[in-house]
């Protein structure tokens, strides 16, 4: 799988990532923060079939790119079954008071479970529930390429804030209890800042080594 962050105007948005099957050129865009020239243009350039728009949780900066997707380039929305009403309600997903345009109401299309997996093309995305930053978080797996796309779970160094309205500290250290149990190494591609990896969170991060082993 190709994998490409692509760089929002702004920087409250979260990271993003176009992942594309390179043997059909079906893809995938992974936490749209807006939607914008910058998104219409790299699909273009990469001449991809945009199959699905996968969200790792239901915030503002990482789901008000959605609408724009989902009606113009008929992408379809993935996103966990907890996390559906934040694309309905601005002031679930935080829009409300903390940015001054809130997103359009989108409806999901398809609603994810742990231990779903999805096929892109040729490849398989593999769907780990990681509640904890907000009920319906979730982590996407690719098995063939050991790259985790990780949300606001996992940072590198840290974890996602868990005091919003439907965030739990239990649910993330058993979250994190589970991320890092998987075996291997990892590629980490987070929500924001820099890619890590899980060995390297396994032993340095702060988070980690305070509240879950
Ligand atoms: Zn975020
Ligand atoms: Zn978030």
């Amino acid at each position: 799988m190709k994998i490409l962050q692509i760089k929002l105007g702004h920087e409250i948005f979260a990271n993003c990532y176009l992942i594309i099957d390179e043997a059909t050129g079906d893809a995938a865009i992974i936490d749209p923060g807006w939607y914008d020239e910058t998104i219409i243009n790299t699909l273009a350039k990469e001449n991809v079939n945009l199959k699905y728009v996968l969200l790792t949780h239901g915030h503002f900066d990482h789901v008000s790119g959605v609408y724009g997707l989902q009606h113009e380039m008929g992408a379809k929305v993935v996103i966990h079954g907890c996390d559906r009403e934040h694309l309905l309600d601005p002031r679930k997903s935080l829009a409300e008071g903390n940015f001054p345009e809130p997103h359009q109401p989108v409806c999901a299309d398809i609603l994810v479970k742990d231990g779903d997996t999805l096929k892109l093309g040729e490849s398989e995305i593999k769907v780990m529930s990681t509640p904890g930053h907000t009920n319906g978080s979730v982590c996407y797996i690719l098995e063939d390429d050991r790259v985790i796309f990780s949300g606001d779970t996992l940072f590198c160094m840290t974890a996602g804030r868990t005091d919003f309205w439907d965030g739990s500290d239990e649910k993330m250290i058993a979250s994190l209890k589970r991320l890092i149990a998987l075996e291997g190494d990892y590629k980490v591609y987070p929500g924001h800042n820099r890619e890590t990896t899980l060995e390297r969170e396994r032993t340095r991060n702060w988070y980690i080594r305070r509240m879950v082993k």
